[in-house]
């Protein structure tokens, strides 16, 4: 038996509780991996609380983030005794996830760790810190160098921007941070944003376009943060768009499309495809300053998760959540 966090639906009731599962009941897949870490991220924190939208079906064992050994394997990719690490792919939302102590699962989601980083380091940085540098990736596509302007990247005491402004910064852009916590300036200043703004730099005015300020943009927060955003940026520039934490819709014009060339580029870290999450890890492993990542993570045990998740919906979690599997 292995210890889980175990979501349950009964009489439309969801609840989540800490229990004892069998590992014959794991689901179908060539590789079972010992987890040692995982992560709490936004949509580990909907499931937990909420279930729906983010639990396909239940039960579910959530967690979208896992790191740990392989113990079998019938995938000659993957050895026992391997590092792996795993993100996305529906884990946690179609297929068991990482908040337990075992998953089986394919190996065509595994990734090696990344030399360089170990596995908490590695759940440190999770979904949050890949998607951080695809958005990153993402303005490179779009033509943005260092020499561009300035970048503004929102949700800057959460895991993405955090990630997203710590990348930016050690790349030698200047990063402007938006939170809606001012007590969080040090920190953001730490993380090497030059310039910490309240989230009221981003409300909507009513304008189709707004005064010139960014090179491009990162957006956590859609809604109408994210179209005045897109109305803030300069000619030509990129925005990278991966959240929803203030909302789904997009009330804006084609002004800054149309009259300013921006490109508006969503990003998706859950099917993104092997090559590019390769390439995003390296970088990862290759870009994150050790001691700037330390300075954004708390550790917690399983047995916490539950109690933390309504927390970091209610936006009073800095950084990232290292679930600690024992
Ligand atoms: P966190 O909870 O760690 O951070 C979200 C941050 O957004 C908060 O800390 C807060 O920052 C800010 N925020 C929250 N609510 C609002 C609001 N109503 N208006 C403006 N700002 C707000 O979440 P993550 O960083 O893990 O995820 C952020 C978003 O990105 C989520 O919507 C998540 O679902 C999405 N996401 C998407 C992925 C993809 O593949 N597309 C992958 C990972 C995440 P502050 O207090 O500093 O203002």
């Amino acid at each position: 038996m292995f210890d889980a966090l175990m979501i349950s639906r009964a009489d439309g009731v969801v609840t989540t509780r800490l229990e004892q599962v069998d590992p014959m009941t794991l689901p179908e897949g060539d590789v079972t991996v010992e987890i040692d870490h995982s992560s709490l991220n936004y949509k580990d924190a909907l499931a937990i609380t909420r279930g729906a939208p983010v639990v396909r079906h239940f039960p579910m064992i959530p967690g979208i983030d896992l790191a740990g050994r392989v113990i079998h394997s019938d995938d000659p990719v993957h050895c026992p005794g391997d590092r792996v690490l795993a993100t996305g792919w529906g884990l946690g939302e179609r297929h068991w996830g990482g908040l337990a102590r075992m998953a089986r699962l394919s190996g065509r989601w595994l990734l090696p760790q990344p030399t360089g980083l170990s596995a908490r380091q590695a759940m440190g940085i999770g979904t949050a810190g890949l998607t951080a540098m695809l958005c990153v990736m993402s303005l490179e596509e779009g033509g943005l160098t260092p020499a561009s302007g300035p970048i503004i990247v929102n949700g800057g005491g959460g895991g993405v921007g955090g990630m997203a402004i710590m990348l930016l910064a050690q790349l030698g852009y200047q990063v402007a941070a938006v939170t809606g916590r001012p007590q969080l300036h040090a920190y953001l200043t730490s993380l090497g944003a030059m310039e910490v703004l309240p989230r009221d730099t981003l409300s909507p005015t009513g304008k189709a376009l707004e005064t010139a300020r960014w090179a491009g943009g990162i957006d956590v927060v859609g809604g109408e943060t994210l179209a005045t955003m897109c109305a803030s940026i300069q000619y030509g520039g990129t925005v990278a768009a991966c959240g929803l934490a203030g909302g789904l819709a997009l009330p804006m014009t084609v002004a800054p499309f149309i009259l300013r060339g921006v490109r508006l580029q969503g990003i998706d870290s859950v099917m993104c495809p092997r090559p590019r999450r390769m390439t995003a890890w390296a970088r990862l492993a290759r870009d994150i300053d050790p001691t700037r990542l330390e300075s954004m993570l708390h550790d917690a045990p399983l047995s916490d998760a539950i109690a933390i998740a309504p927390r970091i919906l209610a936006g009073h979690i800095r950084g990232r959540t290292v679930i600690t599997i024992n």
